[in-house]
């Protein structure tokens, strides 16, 4: 489904490349799911390489600036849920310059999060190969046996026992030929930036509104038409340590699927372009006491969702809503089902019944999902959702796992499990599982899902034995 046709070719010659490198195992993409699938598989022995096409790790949360990480408590505060290395890396920044915000949510500093994971790389002695792409694959028979990258040193191949995909987008998944799908409504990128300005003095005079509202979204509905921006459900947060700047996520962008190289160098020049519009709408209709600036863009586009790839099991967001529960467990989540919906704006469903859509004019439309389903809407409820291993699991290639947000889910489903704390506990999973292939000289179809369950709460994972 992602392939694409052109109308001509040419024949590459044939060529002979360096093997640059040998492991156990072979994670592609460096976000924190990348990093945690690597750090867990080198902690219980493996020999670890992980190749990043960027200039450092983190993806989205550095590379991309969205440093918000949610809670790792369960509703109501009564247990941590997550651990692990979120738990971890969270106690390692909290000496920096970073710190818990309401609800327990994490606020970083992006730049503070990238020197974290090239340091927790580096502790595990994880080989690291940064400003590296990884290009294509070569099998025997339903076994990969190597990857070739590209870098300064030109092509070059590593070879592995086990690899993980943890490009987002699902590059190894792509070139295997594993069936993928898209949802019907592709959650849009938005292209993050740092805006200087929003003082919380604006907020009082626009509107008068809340001090914690955000006041971007209602001036881009009053006002944006006159610099081409259409109405955008878009957010913003602070950045610990930094004064009277935000970041911005108003630039959502439709339509693109950003799995493919033209719409993705569309989208970034259009998430810019809005920026920019942004800027000057503040400065001709913001507060003119405050200096509204453009400080830094994402290095890439933010991409919320683009293929995913078919394994045992799909997410169902029932699954999810009614905290269905597993003996196989890698994870456990309550960020809300949030769907970010073209044009009409953002729908969250809770685990309490709790169902709100928020459109772009401002208003909100409540409603209850379990009121609606019949289902009682007081009493004991669920304050936590799982996830079982075989959401990992396709059927065919022995040595792969897919992790992040390619996972395997309906529309709803994605909407709660895409999120960083989710998908760190999804590549450590995926580390785990890797190792235990290694080890144990399986195929991932032939791993016993509890043991990974077990050695994943053993290496610090709360609650999931
Ligand atoms: C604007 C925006 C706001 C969001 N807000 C939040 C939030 O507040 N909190 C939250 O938890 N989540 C949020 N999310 C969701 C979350 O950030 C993403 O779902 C998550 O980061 C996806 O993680 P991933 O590891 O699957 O992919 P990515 O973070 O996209 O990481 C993929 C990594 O693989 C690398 N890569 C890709 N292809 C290759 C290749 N061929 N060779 C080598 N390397 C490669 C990339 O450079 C990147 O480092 C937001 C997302 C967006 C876009």
């Amino acid at each position: 489904m992602r392939e694409r046709n052109y109308s001509s070719y040419v024949t590459e010659p044939e060529k002979r490349i360096p093997v640059i490198h040998e492991a156990d195992v072979c994670v592609v993409g460096g976000s924190a799911t990348g990093v945690f699938a690597a750090v867990r598989a080198a902690r219980l022995g493996a020999k670890v390489v992980i190749v990043e096409e960027q200039n450092s790790f983190g993806g989205v949360a550095t590379n991309g600036l969205v440093s918000l990480w949610h809670s790792t408590w369960d509703i109501g505060m009564h247990k941590q849920i997550i651990a692990g290395l979120t738990d971890e890396v969270m106690g390692r920044l909290s000496e920096i310059d970073c710190r818990k915000g309401p609800g327990q949510s994490f606020f970083f500093n992006p730049v503070e999060l990238k020197i974290e994971l090239d340091a927790i790389l580096k502790e595990e002695n994880v080989k690291i190969y940064l400003h590296t792409m990884y290009t294509g694959l070569a099998c025997d028979g339903d076994r990969i046996t190597h990857i070739y990258v590209e870098n300064k040193d030109g092509r070059g191949a590593i070879k592995a026992k086990f690899f993980i995909d943890a490009t987002g987008d699902g590059d190894l998944c792509r070139d295997l030929g594993v069936e993928s799908y898209l949802n019907d409504n592709i959650q849009p990128p938005s292209a993050v930036y740092l805006m200087q300005g929003t003082h919380d003095d604006d907020k009082k005079r626009y509107y008068n509104i809340p001090f914690n509202e955000d006041i971007v979204p209602r001036m881009i509905y009053d006002y944006g038409e006159e610099f081409g921006l259409e109405p955008d459900w878009g957010w913003d947060t602070f950045i610990p340590g930094l004064q009277n700047m935000h970041f911005r996520a108003d630039t959502h962008v439709f339509n693109l699927n950003c799995a493919h190289a033209d719409e993705l160098t569309e989208a970034e020049i259009i998430g810019r372009e809005k920026m920019r519009k942004v800027i000057r709408m503040m400065r001709k209709y913001g507060n003119p006491d405050e200096t509204y600036a453009l400080i830094a863009a994402c290095s890439y586009i933010g991409i919320r969702d683009t293929y995913h790839y078919k394994t045992k099991y799909r997410a169902e967001h029932m699954d999810l809503l009614l905290g269905k529960r597993y003996e196989d467990n890698i994870l456990n989540g309550t960020y809300d089902v949030d769907v970010h919906q073209a044009g009409s704006g953002i729908k969250f469903m809770r685990l309490n019944g709790e169902c709100a859509t928020e459109y772009t004019d401002g208003t909100r439309v409540v409603s209850n999902w379990r009121e609606e389903m019949g289902l009682p809407t007081d009493g004991p409820m669920p304050t936590y959702y799982s996830l079982p291993f075989r959401v990992l699991v396709q059927e065919k290639f022995e040595n792969i796992i897919a992790a992040g947000r390619m996972i395997n889910a309906d529309i709803e489903s994605f909407g709660a499990l895409r999120v960083m704390v989710n998908l760190n506990q999804i590549g450590e999973a995926a580390g785990v599982a890797a190792y235990l292939a290694v080890n144990e000289g399986k195929k991932v179809q032939e791993l016993d899902g509890v043991k990974v369950a077990q050695t994943l709460a053993r290496g610090g994972s709360a609650n999931l034995a």
